[in-house]
Formats: structure tokens, C-alpha cells, sequence
């Protein structure tokens, strides 16, 4: 492609951008696909001669489009909404020009030196003491593998070099989250070596947070019994409930019982910037490690986290290690970015979070977080007000977790399963119309339908509507 054909095609592709950003509520939210729809529509080889761009567009358009699920759309109140914002799409488009491979610092001077600034930049927005070094991986899943990697690393005698099989010297070790952690923290510690019995689920309280006196409990037990407890992972704004871990007095017991403490803070860290819920990371100034996802609650296109540490040193014990062609005189201050995780090669990921944070500035990201807090607060406000729905979790950030529970004269009610299965059916129901999406969790063993608001573009109109659609199912289920 010269030049010239560039320069078309690339208007174009930009036009096509625009007008979808524009309405991205002309599709149905989630795709109508079925399964091997478009695996079907494409030839099983590649082409043996290149195809023009006008047609590979074409096909874009008229196979891949009807297989998009929206995370766009105003109207995805599922899972944990995000959002392409127009400076992070366009940020994007230049780091894949621009190309650069930030593995040492005179591969990219630029990524290099800009990862430090945005991160330190979003450090004080969310009030984290400077004292915490920061690195972009790829997800909040990678970032909570190296928090535990270097707790591994702080606790484990000569682990780089000797592994934890067949060492005598090793007992068990303990890693432990609430029973509604996330399951990348499962993931992690099968992935580093632990195993699954390694990760001890910690009993919650009333309002889904991890109980303190459990974890002393926990931790007592385990050295009893001669394991060896390594890290506690608290979560704030957990990914059922967004319920917030008591991480000051975690790190309470985290600083007597010397264990890495690392806090998931995904989604729910954001929310620190608000002066109104600068509480939520109360105490994390503590913590060994943090992560906390631009591309959930920060308008970054997919993918960006941002993993802070106190203790860099322990994950450049964990990970450096630099074959011949990669050693370079500079000394330090400079840094190589290779040294601090385990990929190599990274791609200019600072660049999206540096032009968004300066696109939107401080008190605009600030109005649209507490927009959806405000949004949130509303939806559950007509929940509590509905007789045949009731709320099943508090509503701390700007997630509703609720059911369809129509009340009924005493004993002629729906049984429990009965009510799961109806709520199941409900949040499909709503689902088929197109316009909104919305997902279910289970809370202490009952469905629970989820509500999220997160996206740039959702207004309280997209809740309300979504309410709407729940209200009129729901009638329409009950008449059945
Ligand atoms: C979304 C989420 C994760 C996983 O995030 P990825 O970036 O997709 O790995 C981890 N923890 C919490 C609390 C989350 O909400």
C-alpha cells in the first residue's frame, strides 16, 4: 500500500470510525450471532495473491460487523462496561504507526520515559503516595500474577534460582483474597507454581467484604499447621458487588504477619479521585502493590493496566535478566522497561493513557465517574421502590446487583429455584430486544441480575430504559 492508497483508505477507515462512535446504538448490543457464523462466511486459507483494501472493507462490514458485541453501545450495562474514548482510538492508530518496542530504554526514549509520567500522573489523581513505582501491563490478570510473582520472590529463599519443587526447605505457602476476589488471582497462583490449595478464600461479611477476623484466623491456623503464608490480595470494588475490602486494617495484619500486600483495585480505584470516595483506596497507601485498569473506569481502549508497587525491587529480582545483545552502557536512572515483567517486547500503550488524561483533563474524567455513581444510585432507588424486585447488595460504585422477587401471598410463592430460573429468564428477555445487555452473578448461591454503568455515553435515559424493559418482562413472565 503506497502512500497515496494510505492516505484514501485511512480517510476512509476514519470516516467509518466517526460515524460508529457517533451512533453506535444503531446495532443490537450483543451480536445475533450464533456459533461458527463466521468462521463459515471465510475461506479456510489465505489468499495467494493480495486482495484490494475496498474489498477486505467490504467484508469487515458485512461478516465481522453482525459478530460485534458492542461494548460501545450506550446500552452495555454489562460485566464491567468500557470505553474506545475518541483520543484513546486515536492513540491507538498512532502507536501502531509509530511502532515502538519499549523493551530498553534506547528502544523507545519516548515510551520509555512517557510510561513514567502518565503513571505518575494518574498516581496522584487517585492519591497514591509517590513512593509507588509504576509499570503498564497488558490486564489487571498480568499485573496480579507479578504482585504475587514478587511475593513469591520476597518470601522464598533463592526461588529464581531454585524453583519451589522438591525443596525440603519449602513449606506449603498461602496466599490469601476474600471468597469474591477475582478468579485471575486463582489463575495466578496456578500459573506461578502455588496450585489452586495454595489460595486460601477468606469468609465475607454482610456486605460482601473479606472479614478481618477470618483472615487472622486464616493465617494463625496455616502456621500452625506449618505452611507458610506469603500474600493477602485485597479487592476494591470486587466484581460481583463492587464491595470494598477493609485494606487498612488488612494491612494491619499484613505488617504484623510480614505478607505482601496487594490490592486489586481493577475497576474500583478510579472511583479515588472523586474527594466524595477517596475512602475506597483508604489505606492502600500501605499495600506492596496495587493494580487498577484504565481500560475498565478510564475510557482506554482495551488494553492498558496499571500496576504500582512500593517494592519494584522484588519484581526486578523476579525478572530481570539480560542476554548479551540486549546489554547497553546507560546506567541508571534509565530505565529498561524489559526489567520489570516478563514480556520482552511491549507496545507504546502510555501513549493512549497520556493524550486521554490530557484530552479529558482531571475534572472532566471526574464528572463522569461520579455521573455513573449518580446513575447507579438512581437505578437502585426505583428497585427499592418496586414491590416485585428487591436489591441484594449495598451499591457502592456504579453497580446494582437486584432480582425479580414478585411478592406473592405467603405460601403460593415462586421456590428459590424457581426464582432463579425466572430471573435467568428475565435477563434474557431484556437481552433480545437489542437495546440494552445486561449480566447475572451469583450471590450467597441466588441469581442476581447485574446492572453496570460505566461507559462514556450512558446517560440515566439508557438506565431508565433498561428498567423499563425489566419492569414490562417481568409483567409479561408473570402473566404466563
Ligand atoms: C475486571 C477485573 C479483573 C480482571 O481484569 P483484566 O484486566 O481483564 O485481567 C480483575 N479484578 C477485578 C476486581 C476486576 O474487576
Amino acid at each position: 500500500m503506497d502512500a497515496a492508497d494510505f492516505r484514501r483508505h485511512g480517510h476512509a477507515l476514519v470516516d467509518w470510525i466517526a460515524e460508529y462512535l457517533e451512533h453506535p446504538g444503531k446495532y443490537p448490543v450483543l451480536s445475533r450471532a450464533t456459533p461458527g457464523d463466521i468462521v463459515a462466511a471465510l475461506p479456510a486459507g489465505a489468499p495467494e495473491e493480495g486482495e484490494s483494501f475496498e474489498a477486505i472493507v467490504a467484508d469487515f462490514e458485512r461478516i465481522l460487523v453482525p459478530g460485534l458485541t458492542h461494548w460501545n453501545h450506550p446500552g452495555f450495562l454489562a460485566y464491567f462496561p468500557i470505553t474506545g474514548s475518541a483520543p484513546g482510538v486515536l492513540a491507538e492508530f498512532l502507536a501502531a504507526a509509530l511502532n515502538q518496542q519499549a523493551m530498553l530504554w534506547r528502544t523507545s526514549p519516548a515510551a520509555t520515559e512517557l510510561e513514567e509520567v502518565a503513571l505518575g500522573w494518574l498516581r496522584r489523581l487517585i492519591g497514591l503516595p509517590d513512593a509507588f513505582e509504576g509499570v503498564i501491563y497488558d490486564t489487571a490478570s498480568t499485573s496480579t500474577l507479578h504482585a504475587l510473582v514478587a511475593a513469591r520472590q520476597a518470601a522464598v529463599d533463592d526461588v529464581r534460582a531454585r524453583g519451589l519443587a522438591g525443596r525440603p526447605d519449602v513449606p506449603p505457602l498461602r496466599v490469601y483474597c476474600s471468597e469474591q476476589a477475582h478468579s485471575s488471582i486463582d489463575k495466578a497462583v496456578m500459573a506461578i507454581g502455588l496450585g489452586l490449595e495454595s489460595l486460601r478464600k477468606i469468609p465475607i461479611d454482610e456486605e460482601f467484604r473479606l472479614r478481618v477476623d477470618a483472615l487472622k484466623a486464616a493465617i494463625a491456623e496455616d502456621r500452625a499447621a506449618g505452611r507458610l503464608p506469603i500474600a493477602v490480595v485485597a479487592t476494591v470494588g470486587t466484581t460481583a458487588t463492587t464491595s470494598i475490602d477493609p485494606v487498612g486494617e488488612i494491612a494491619e495484619v499484613c505488617a504484623a504477619e510480614s505478607l505482601w500486600l496487594h490490592v486489586d483495585a481493577a475497576y474500583g480505584g478510579m472511583a479515588a479521585m472523586l474527594p466524595s470516595h477517596a475512602h475506597v483506596l483508604k489505606g492502600a497507601d500501605r499495600a506492596d502493590s496495587l493494580v487498577v485498569n484504565p481500560h475498565k473506569w478510564l475510557f482506554t481502549p482495551v488494553d492498558l493496566s496499571a500496576f504500582y508497587t512500593r517494592r519494584m525491587d522484588a519484581i526486578r529480582a523476579a525478572f530481570a535478566l539480560t542476554p548479551a545483545y540486549l546489554q547497553t552502557t546507560e546506567t541508571a536512572p534509565v530505565k529498561n522497561l524489559m526489567d520489570t515483567g516478563f514480556q520482552l517486547g511491549r507496545r507504546f500503550r502510555a501513549l493512549k493513557l497520556w493524550m486521554i488524561l490530557r484530552s479529558f483533563g482531571a475534572r472532566a474524567i471526574r464528572r463522569h465517574l461520579s455521573r455513573h455513581i449518580a446513575i447507579a444510585r438512581s437505578f437502585g432507588a426505583w428497585v427499592d421502590a418496586h414491590p416485585d424486585f428487591e436489591r441484594v447488595a449495598p451499591v457502592p460504585l456504579s453497580v446494582v446487583c437486584f432480582r425479580w422477587n414478585p411478592s406473592v401471598p405467603a405460601g403460593s410463592g415462586l421456590p428459590p429455584e424457581g426464582l432463579d430460573d425466572a430471573n435467568e429468564r428475565l435477563v434474557d428477555a431484556v437481552n433480545s430486544t437489542g437495546e440494552v445487555f445486561l449480566t447475572h452473578t451469583r450471590l450467597r448461591g441466588r441469581i442476581a441480575i447485574r446492572l453496570a454503568v460505566g461507559h462514556l455515553d450512558t446517560t440515566e435515559a439508557h438506565v431508565r430504559r433498561a428498567w423499563e424493559l425489566l419492569v414490562s418482562c417481568a409483567a409479561g413472565a408473570a402473566r404466563a
